[in-house]
């Protein structure tokens, strides 16, 4: 038999739910065929949940398995990678299009006619298409960054989108949630020991305190997800050791249950998506705690945590609550992006795959086809990667929080411009939340020009008090006590017009910091003769406002305050904030509140890049940019340093010896300086 090709079985499913769900990265689902066998699928528990008793499904086997393998209990079983399964699905229909899609299916009745065995009535096999649900979801995709000037690629990575199926999945879905709570008092999962069935909340796989071994204990939720949550993974295909594997996910869950919008006037308008979309779209959702209010309250006396609490709850009551289920909306509950990937455009790529992954699965549910993504997300006030995905602003829920919205059909997408059009706020903002709000610095007036500078260096070189053993070495030598005076630099022209991006380059010691000083020295005015050149002049314009890093001489100063206070408190604006640090590398909420003694050394630099910007100067002077940052992560941070001083017109001036940071900063002008001579290249446009 041709591998490839496999045979094909239509049945239904059957069995017991208990085996259908064992964890979220294992399950059973029984399927008897026409031929009344009965077949056992190993699939995730996530996916094998939502399909119910007696629903018809085609099995598609795909290679011929080991003999002996297959029957247990005289039973099929087809392994992970063994099948392909599709479910037969019946199109719901709302009111308002059932004449149109009518005419639609009267074409799609022909095709069926051979199959023509069932006796439902006309109306609801003529809606009946197909979908696929096993194997999972999955997309290679090779993401780029470009040079913003000459598009060049400075960077490319092979990324995998695929639904999470393997219990190591959930592992690092924990992992990446880690990174959100930097306390250890916040846990981010809940783990159980299948041995003794206790629950029990850690950040990575505990022991079980009863067993005294962590042998049967398995992860069974993500803090914040509920057993309809369904994910998708961001995979790096190929990877150096110091890169993790799993970049990201994203979250799809159902719908929320309800929502009420909050107009900027403070009223309250109920249930405001029906009176925007169909009704229908919207339920029945999965909500198993309205009704077990009651249960949850008696579980949380019993000194149960809210987590574990919730956790038992959904035992009882998931099967219900899943089988109500069933929208024609999902929504992005989570987006987490490794901290140190975050300004890449990757949260962006993540939401693009999801959507798509909905569209195509119909997930968490996989019964109706979706007409809209949904996501309610604070942070997309200060973030745009929804909108740049497509996502429309609709409205704030009753608690303040922004909505945005992606339509998968055309009759979604009419609905949304009809509400842009007509709401009488929407039309204000007309779908968008983010506004960039650094904005643009006063350019400095004139350009900086440094004509013939030199700096001569003397250093005086003393033997008292060495060793007589070092003093006979240096003495072979015929070193004596003297003054060494060196030329770091002679006779240095530049000019560096407003707005321009320029890179010092050279070996350490080459004079890269003498120059910067020079520099700093003309633009804050400082008398120190170390700041002034001995030969030559520098010019500077009148209206330079300068911000300066230079390790151990210039540097902003940080107390016991966060570092999101730290910024705010110079620029006076929280969404400037915001969008000061993602561009230096720090967009996540643990790093916002962190205070800078509590950061890496990695993470200090970036936060003191941040303060330089903060000040909104005209001009910003670095030595050693990027220096304790991974290569990946430097020119990430560069290229968004780069892009943000061109959108704003600020001059940066930076030194690194670095050639993946001076490429990715794309810059106007390199300053090559060795030990007293230099040249000046210029950037082809
Ligand atoms: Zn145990």
């Amino acid at each position: 038999m041709d591998e490839d090709e496999g045979f094909v079985m239509l049945g239904r499913v059957v069995g017991d739910k208990s085996a259908r769900f064992k964890h979220r990265w294992f399950g059973i689902l029984q399927v008897e065929t026409e031929e009344g066998q009965i077949l056992s699928l190993y699939m995730s528990g996530s996916v094998a949940q939502w399909l119910k008793d007696g629903e018809r499904v085609e099995v598609k086997v795909l290679k011929e398995r080991e003999e002996g393998k297959e029957r247990e209990g005289g039973q099929e079983i087809l392994l992970f990678d063994e099948y392909e399964l599709f479910k037969f699905c019946e199109e719901r229909e709302s009111s308002e299009n059932e004449g149109r899609r009518g005419e639609e299916k009267s074409e799609g009745k022909g095709e069926r006619k051979g199959e023509g065995q069932s006796e439902q009535s006309e109306k609801r096999e003529i809606g009946e298409w197909k979908l696929k649900v096993w194997p999972v979801w999955e997309k290679v995709v090779r993401f780029e960054r470009r040079d913003a000037l000459d598009l060049n690629t400075l960077y490319e990575y092979d990324l995998r989108a695929r639904e999470a199926i393997y219990e190591s999945d959930y592992e690092e879905i924990a992992e990446l949630e880690q990174y959100h709570y930097a306390s250890q008092k916040e846990y981010v999962a809940v783990w159980r020991c299948e041995k003794c069935h206790e629950l029990i909340e850690a950040n990575t796989k505990p022991l079980c305190e009863r067993c005294g071994t962590d042998e049967h204990v398995h992860i069974l939720e993500i803090k914040g997800s509920t057993p309809a949550s369904r994910f998708l993974l961001l995979e790096l295909k190929k990877r150096s050791g110091y890169e993790p594997r799993v970049l990201g996910y994203v979250r799809i869950d159902p719908p929320v249950p309800q929502m009420h919008r909050r107009l900027p006037t403070d009223e309250i308008v109920r249930n405001i998506r029906e009176s925007v979309f169909e009704p229908s779209w919207f339920e029945p959702s999965f909500s198993p705690e309205r009704e077990l209010k009651e249960i949850f309250a008696e579980l949380r006396k019993e000194r149960r945590s809210k987590k574990i609490a919730r956790r038992m709850l959904w035992e009882e009551e998931k099967w219900r609550a899943l089988e109500a289920s069933n929208t024609a909306v999902s929504r992005i509950a989570r987006v987490v992006i490794h901290p140190d990937y975050r300004s890449d455009g990757l949260g962006q790529l993540a939401v693009r795959l999801a959507v798509e992954w909905v569209k195509e699965r119909c997930v968490p549910e996989m019964r109706r086809k979706k007409h809209l993504v949904e996501v309610i997300a604070q942070m997309a006030r200060f973030n745009p990667f929804f909108e740049k995905a497509g996502f429309k602003y609709l409205w704030d829920t009753s608690g303040g929080k922004p909505v945005l919205y992606f339509p998968l059909t055309a009759d979604a997408e009419r609905k949304i411009q009809e509400f842009l059009r007509k709401d009488r706020f929407a039309k204000k903002h007309k779908g968008r939340l983010c506004k960039p709000s650094y904005g643009r610095v006063e350019r400095l007036a004139s350009p900086i020009i440094l004509e013939n500078v030199t700096k001569i260096y003397s250093n005086e070189m003393d033997l008292e008090g060495i060793s007589p053993e070092v003093l006979a070495v240096l003495q072979a030598f015929q070193v004596k006590h003297r003054l060494i005076q060196r030329e770091v630099l002679r006779n240095l022209s530049i000019r560096i017009n407003p707005g321009e991006i320029v890179c010092v380059v050279g070996a350490s010691g080459a004079g890269k910091t003498t120059f910067l000083r020079i520099l700093a020295g003309a633009a804050l005015k400082l008398d120190e003769a170390k700041f002034a050149p001995d030969a030559g002049e520098v010019k500077m314009p009148g209206n330079v406002r300068a911000s300066v890093l230079i390790p151990g001489e210039f540097e902003p100063e940080f107390g016991e305050e966060s570092i999101i206070e730290h910024v705010f408190g110079k620029c006076k604006d929280l969404n400037m904030a915001v969008e000061v640090l993602n561009t230096c590398g720090l967009s996540d909420a643990v790093l916002y509140r962190a205070k800078f003694k509590e950061l890496s050394t990695g993470q200090k630099e970036r936060a003191k890049i941040a303060s330089l910007f903060a000040e909104k100067p005209n001009l910003i002077i670095v030595d050693e940019f990027a220096a304790h940052l991974d290569p990946l992560l430097a020119r990430r941070i560069a290229r968004k340093v780069g892009e943000m001083c061109r959108n704003a017109g600020t001059t940066l001036v930076v030194a690194t010896h670095r050639p993946e940071v001076k490429d990715a900063l794309a810059p106007d002008k390199i300053l090559h300086i060795g030990y007293g001579t230099y040249f000046v290249e210029k950037r082809k446009k």
